[in-house]
């Protein structure tokens, strides 16, 4: 047995209760082993068993009062996963699904995603099994203010440096900024995502899904082609899937879906980003607005779809840009995918796609853009905050959005240059989780047992 499988089956013993971290670990152990026979260092220092333990795992109460006078209690985490290259640095996810296999998957990813980028950043991810929906706004509030109350003793901006993910946005951050402040009296770069008002950077909130799209256009022209003219779906209707649509109008691809966890919208002339904002951004509604909006566009509820299947993936077309959630699209998904002529796969959510879905895409050898390298716009521009912050400086739109291409460029070539260097030239899955792998690593043993 092979160090890597070695170490996945300890792992499948003894946290055979947290499938998703699993299943993120085992798509990178499995693709690590030409780099850990080719430099029997690794090994010898345990790396593996060493990097897919948190450093650090916080768990705690959150208690707060509801509009009815009610006592409310949610779950709080932040996994502070690994810190060899830089402070802990990953979103917040408040959702009714989550739990400490949740965040560890996504903390364990955002280790190698954030190493990719180039840039000095650790590995972290937190969040609450609180349900943003149907909560008014000072219940929000609320929620976000007693989670800080435990997690501010647990951050800094050298420290661990939260965001936004999933049920977090900038609404939430500017409320926990707040509270962090109150409490700390410090104003620092603490959270990112936050309100340019008060240190929030330009072109935050338009980067993983801008990122995105510029990943997806390299993976294209060193094929040879482009995004141009393409149809495109999409799928969520959250901030990536909003201006993933936006970007792909501005290079002249044509988005023709989104969706919501309660249905998807199929607009043939493509998605209003306009309209798109203000059901999602403004109204906070659900998409059957928008069909109200936009009387072309056709709403199918999930009770519709094909059992067990995201009915976006069967609309043909020739990219897809998975922007929802974890396991979102699998084998039966990619099928259609593939048979109806998709060329390029790019993930804008966290591991949208199963294991078997990716083995798919590969063996069809079409562009597959994995998440860790194709949604790494987001966190790469949250370090341009905290760069901001840290000079106290503000720059314009402009430079932060080409300093966003140079970093998902950066991304492709140190991808695809890793790949090829293992021989499998077109696998940036292979190629990614080498090169984020290999940062880490390295400093981890550069710094000793610790
Ligand atoms: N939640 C985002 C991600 O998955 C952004 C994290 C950040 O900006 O720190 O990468």
């Amino acid at each position: 047995m092979s160090y890597a499988q070695n170490v996945m089956e300890g792992l499948k013993q003894k946290y055979a209760s947290e499938p998703v971290f699993l299943q993120a670990v085992q798509e990178v152990l499995m693709t690590l082993q030409p780099a850990l026979d080719k430099d029997p260092k690794y090994q010898k220092y345990k790396i593996l068993e060493r990097i897919v333990e948190p450093e650090r795992a916080i768990s705690f109460r959150v208690e707060w009062v509801d509009d009815k006078g009610e006592i409310q209690v949610n779950r709080g985490y932040r996994v502070q996963y690994n810190s060899a290259i830089g402070p802990y640095k990953g979103g917040l996810r408040f959702h009714p699904s989550v739990n400490l296999g949740i965040l560890k998957f996504l903390g364990f990813e955002q280790i190698f995603k954030n190493s990719l980028t180039g840039l000095a950043i650790g590995g972290g991810k937190g969040g609450a099994d609180f349900d943003p929906k149907g909560k008014s706004e000072v219940e929000v509030m609320r929620f976000c203010q007693a989670f800080m109350n435990e997690l501010f003793r647990h951050i800094g901006d050298t420290i661990d440096v939260p965001a936004g993910d999933i049920g977090v946005g900038g609404r939430e951050v500017g409320y926990m900024f707040g509270q962090y402040k109150k409490l700390t009296k410090s104003y620092e770069g603490v959270l990112t995502g936050k309100n340019v008002l008060f240190g929030g950077s330009l072109a935050r909130t338009e980067a993983t899904g801008y990122g995105n799209v510029y990943f997806a256009q390299s993976m294209m022209e060193s094929r040879g082609d482009s995004l141009e003219g393409k149809t495109c779906v999409v799928s969520g209707a959250g901030n990536v899937a909003i201006y993933c649509c936006e970007k792909l109008w501005q290079i002249g691809a044509k988005p023709v879906t989104v969706c919501d966890s309660r249905g998807m919208i199929y607009d043939a002339d493509g998605i209003k980003v306009d309209v798109l904002k203000q059901v999602k951004e403004v109204e906070r509604a659900s998409l059957t607005r928008y069909a109200e909006l936009v009387p072309g566009a056709k709403y199918t509820p999930v009770t519709d779809y094909p059992a067990g299947r995201n009915a976006v993936w069967s609309v043909p077309c020739e990219a897809a840009f998975p922007c929802a959630t974890q396991n979102e699209l699998n084998l039966e998904d990619a099928k259609v995918l593939l048979a109806n002529g998709c060329k390029c796969v790019s993930e804008g959510a966290n591991m949208p796609s199963t294991l078997d879905a990716v083995h798919a895409f590969l063996e069809a050898g079409i562009c597959y853009g994995p998440a860790k390298a194709a949604n790494a716009g987001g966190v790469a521009t949250s370090q341009l905050e905290m760069a901001q912050n840290a000079s106290m400086q503000a720059w314009d739109f402009e430079t932060v959005d080409n300093k966003l291409r140079g970093i998902m460029k950066h991304i492709f070539t140190s991808a695809s240059e890793t790949a090829k260097e293992f021989g499998n030239a077109h696998n940036l899955v292979l190629g990614a989780n080498i090169a984020g792998f290999r940062k880490v690593a390295d400093a981890m043993i550069a710094q000793g047992v610790c």
